[in-house]
């Protein structure tokens, strides 16, 4: 196994001890660690340049806002967009779907016409859309998930239709951890006349993504589930789909003119960042990036593959437990189930031994009544995870079995 554990020195919350155990952090789909340097770029926001963006014709409103837009620059750059100006600042994936769900609604739904998505969807990526077609007398269709946590590819291609005029699908399930063949996805939806957005939160901190190569209309992700601030996120969209969508919000910066009988909007990608943006977060989250590309998103692939393969093979070890989703294509997340252990059980006990794994539905709900479980446990890495914490994991539910049955 590649080694990057010399990277754990430059997370400090990695290194203190939790109900007197050392900390083994196993959460990282929910939110990742930050890195000393993304902490030192908040302060130092704070401390040397604070001032808002676009508006000052000083000193610190012009550091301020270089710093802001180099990250617009450093985003286009690591997916690979086209254009600076389709890189939109948001809070978050959530923000950036709902963004879609409005303004591409606006602008291109119309009633009876059909949004594609998945079982495997986070509820970001499902209850924006049934609020469209809500609004707009929409269709919402589901695509189903089959046994091993597989897209039931075949149902997709059955459900699009000329009707479609939007699929809205994770890249990577963030309870079963299948990567979805998205590139075959986009290409067949694109024949059939529809848009993609490709919910990104957890593929971008995995491994690399290139928007233009994908072809995705629209793209999110989160900056803190790679290494960045929360607070802070991004819609990508194509600059030509974009353009002709309506603002989501109005308010300052958004604007060209204003009067009380008109408004006329501002360029990309102002038109869709009313207000003053998370300026700090924003910084942060281009040098969390640059933190990324110090150690190369492909040696963070391979780290966290090996950790999942390795992890996968010791808790098939534990005869009571199943784990929910093994596709081969899969990335840095394991859910599992013990019979006769409550999930809630299990990670309180886990807890107690310092370790911290995600248990309850994962914002799916949907996809946990698919197989038939209320919840699940999760553990989820990060490359600066360790076998030795992998140990931890594995003989904490086994102790926890022994207590609970
Ligand atoms: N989609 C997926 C696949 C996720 O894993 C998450 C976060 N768990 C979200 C969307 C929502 O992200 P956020 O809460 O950062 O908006």
């Amino acid at each position: 196994m590649l080694s990057l554990e010399h990277y754990r020195r430059d997370f400090p919350i990695l290194h203190q001890k939790v109900n007197g155990f050392p900390l083994v952090y196993l959460d990282n789909a929910a939110t990742s660690q930050k890195p000393q340097v993304v902490i030192d770029a908040l302060v130092n926001y704070y401390q040397k340049i604070n001032s808002n963006v676009h508006r000052g014709a000083h000193y610190l409103a012009d550091q301020a806002t270089i710093a802001f837009d180099e990250t617009r620059k450093k985003v286009q750059k690591f997916i690979n967009a086209q254009y600076p100006e389709e890189i939109i600042f948001t809070k978050g994936t959530t923000e950036s779907i709902n963004l879609v769900a409005f303004s591409f609604g606006e602008a291109f739904v119309s009633p009876q016409q059909e949004i594609l998505i998945t079982e495997m969807e986070h509820h970001a990526n499902i209850v924006p859309w049934q609020m469209l077609c809500e609004r707009k007398k929409a269709i919402l269709k589901v695509v189903p998930v089959l046994e091993d946590g597989t897209l039931d590819i075949e149902s997709f291609y059955r459900f699009l239709s000329p009707n479609t005029s939007l699929v809205a699908i994770t890249h990577v399930s963030n309870v079963l951890g299948t990567i979805n063949p998205i590139q075959e996805i986009i290409q067949v939806a694109h024949a059939a006349g529809a848009k993609v957005l490709v919910d990104g939160a957890q593929s971008v901190p995995h491994f690399q993504v290139n928007v233009q190569e994908l072809d995705a209309d629209f793209f999110v992700f989160s900056g803190h589930k790679i290494f960045g601030p929360t607070g802070v996120g991004i819609l990508y969209g194509k600059k030509e789909l974009l353009e002709l969508m309506p603002p989501y919000q109005g308010g300052g910066a958004m604007i060209k003119e204003v009067t009380f009988e008109r408004t006329t909007y501002n360029r990309l990608p102002h038109k869709f960042e009313a207000g003053t943006p998370n300026i700090a977060d924003v910084i942060g989250l281009g040098v969390a990036l640059d933190y990324v590309q110090n150690i190369g998103i492909e040696n963070i692939a391979l780290q966290e593959h090996a950790l999942t393969e390795y992890a996968t093979q010791q808790l098939q070890q534990i005869p009571s437990l199943k784990i929910i989703g093994n596709t081969p294509n899969k990335v840095s997340v394991i859910s599992f189930v013990i019979s006769g252990i409550h999930h809630y059980d299990l990670g309180m006990l886990l807890d107690a031994n310092g370790i911290a794994i995600r248990t309850g539905h994962h914002c799916a709900q949907p996809l946990m009544r698919r197989f038939g479980v209320e919840g699940t446990a999760r553990a989820s890495f990060a490359f600066y995870n360790t076998k030795e914490e992998i140990h931890k994991l594995c003989e904490g539910v086994e102790k926890a079995i022994a207590v609970l049955t």
